[in-house]
């Protein structure tokens, strides 16, 4: 094989396509990683989205304000004296800088670790499995791959008459720069994003106002979880206006005035600063050029079929540019796959048990079937919820907001669904994942001792419940 001849090439270096090259490199593939992303020193930032403007930096931002909130609203009740706190944004911001960076660096090293050649610059897809790579430091040339994948990501969504010049008017990437504290945080789109920033900027001080088109808030959740949820918001006062369409927004002296209808007639409101969270779109952009044969669906994703593979021959497409939830677990699990398939190995992905976390606080976690979709879907079965305010440990802790909702099927009792609102459920929404992808049904998960005290006992009640057996409520 040639220099510029590989095994398989990896064009984007997010978590689908780190995972699946370190993967390749493991099972001994000769493997090219290329991906575009610099950080503001101008060195090379694998990672993606998730880690360089995603999941790790607004995990930084929510976690430092969750302490500053905790501290403000909290500590009190433990006997604890906080005057005089203050928050230091610079600081802070600082910090989740570092955070990036410390794992930009560590990728490249495992990268060298595992044998991944890794080039920073864009990769083109042509015919034959041609890359045109364009280094960020050096001349064009073409790499050819008996495999190549394609990891590009997604980038947001716009709407009409509302321009993202990252100062003023933002999207993600601004959204985790503020230099200050905006008086007034306004966002458009109340989904992932959309709570996730505004409950940051809200606990730092700001009063948060977010514009949701649909009349429905979180439909992807059960609905009685999503209201559980949107009561704990509306106590943190973030202003969630639900069926809003916005006009347009303009910047002016330094301030962002929206216009909007509700529904009834317009209104116009000032913000010091504006969020643009409407959805991503998968970034398909000077990807792929027309003779490679790759297909692209009506909303613009790579198709693929189950196993990730295109409509061309040994290429394959996976994360965010593909169908499926954008998660980025999702990606790498896929990325893994795929570098299997490749070795010969029976790569494999299952969609169903994929879980979700929203970051906000309390979080919101769920796997599987809401009841709306299994009423839809025509399936009998059982419910068991169980509210963290029963829990010990969620008292101790002084905080129990949120419960467990598990649905089991009525006749065979296997697992369906489970969505948690509460303080770590990004945690142990694991649990029912693992019981979930061994067929487990809700005794499983009822038979199964949990320690005490922890909240995770409201996982075990929960699944008690489904069979009116709960030990710490009335059933
Ligand atoms: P990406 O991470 O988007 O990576 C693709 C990479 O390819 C990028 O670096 C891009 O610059 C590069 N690229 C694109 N085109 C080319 C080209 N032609 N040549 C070379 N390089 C190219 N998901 C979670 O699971 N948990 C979270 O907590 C979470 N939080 C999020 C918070 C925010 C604010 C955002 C925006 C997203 C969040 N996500 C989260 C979603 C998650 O970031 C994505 O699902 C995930 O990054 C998708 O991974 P990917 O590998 O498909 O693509
Ligand atoms: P989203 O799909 O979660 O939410 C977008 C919201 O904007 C929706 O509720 C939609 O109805 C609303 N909307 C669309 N157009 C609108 C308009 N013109 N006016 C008002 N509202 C409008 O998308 P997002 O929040 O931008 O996040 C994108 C994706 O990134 C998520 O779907 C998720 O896959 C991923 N993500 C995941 C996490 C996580 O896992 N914790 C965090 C952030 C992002």
């Amino acid at each position: 094989m040639s220099d510029n001849e590989f095994d398989v090439i990896f064009i984007g270096g997010g978590p689908g396509g780190y995972a699946g090259a370190i993967r390749a490199g493991q099972l001994g593939l000769k493997t090219l990683l290329i991906d575009d992303r610099q950080g503001e020193d101008g060195k090379p930032a694998p990672g993606g989205t998730c880690l360089n403007v995603g999941c790790i930096p607004s995990k930084a931002l929510l976690d430092s304000s969750k302490h500053f909130h905790h501290i403000q609203h909290d500590y009190t009740a433990h006997g604890i004296r906080t005057e005089g706190v203050s928050m230091d944004i610079d600081k802070m911001l600082e910090r989740k800088r570092k955070v990036v960076k410390q794992l930009n660096t560590g990728l490249i090293q495992l990268f060298k670790a595992n044998k991944v050649e890794f080039v920073n610059g864009r990769g083109k897809l042509f015919s034959e499995r041609q890359v045109e790579v364009s280094p960020n430091d050096g001349d064009k040339y073409t790499a050819s791959g008996g495999h190549v994948v394609l990891a590009a990501g997604s980038v947001p969504f716009s709407i009409p008459d509302v321009e993202v010049d990252n100062e003023y008017i933002l999207d993600n990437v601004g959204a985790l720069e503020i230099p200050e504290v905006p008086g007034r945080f306004g966002v458009i789109g109340a989904g992932v994003i959309g709570l996730e920033m505004g409950s940051v900027w809200s606990r730092l001080g700001a009063e948060t106002v977010l514009f949701e088109a649909l009349e429905e808030f979180l439909p992807a959740v059960d609905r009685d979880m999503a209201k559980v949820a949107q009561r704990e918001f509306k106590k943190q006062k973030l202003d969630i206006r639900m069926g809003c369409k916005v006009n347009g927004a303009e910047v002016a002296d330094g301030k962002v005035k929206l216009s909007y209808n509700d529904g009834k007639e317009d209104h116009e409101e000032v913000f010091d600063r504006l969020l643009v969270s409407v959805g991503r779109k998968a970034a398909t952009d000077n990807l792929i050029a027309d003779d490679s044969g790759v297909e692209v669906t009506d909303r613009g994703q790579v198709e693929v079929d189950a196993r990730c593979h295109t409509s061309a021959e040994n290429i394959w497409a996976i994360g965010d540019l593909v169908r499926g939830p954008m998660l980025a677990h999702k990606a790498s699990e896929e990325g893994i796959a795929v570098a299997e398939s490749i070795a010969g190995q029976a790569g494999h992905v299952n969609l169903e048990t994929v879980p979700w976390v929203i970051y906000t606080d309390p979080e919101i976690a769920w796997v599987g079937k809401t009841e709306a979709q299994l009423k839809e879907e025509g399936v009998e079965f059982r419910t068991g919820s169980f509210p963290f305010a029963a829990t010990g440990r969620g008292l101790a802790m002084g905080n129990a907001a949120g419960q467990v909702k598990i649905l089991a099927d009525a006749e065979n009792d296997e697992l369906l669904g489970c969505q948690i609102v509460g303080s770590t459920a990004s945690e142990f929404i694991g649990e029912v994942v693992v019981a979930m992808e061994f067929n487990g049904s809700a005794e499983d998960l009822a038979r199964i001792i949990h320690a005490h005290p922890t909240l995770s006992e409201a996982v075990h009640e929960a699944a008690l419940a489904v069979d009116k057996r709960a030990i710490h409520k009335a059933n």
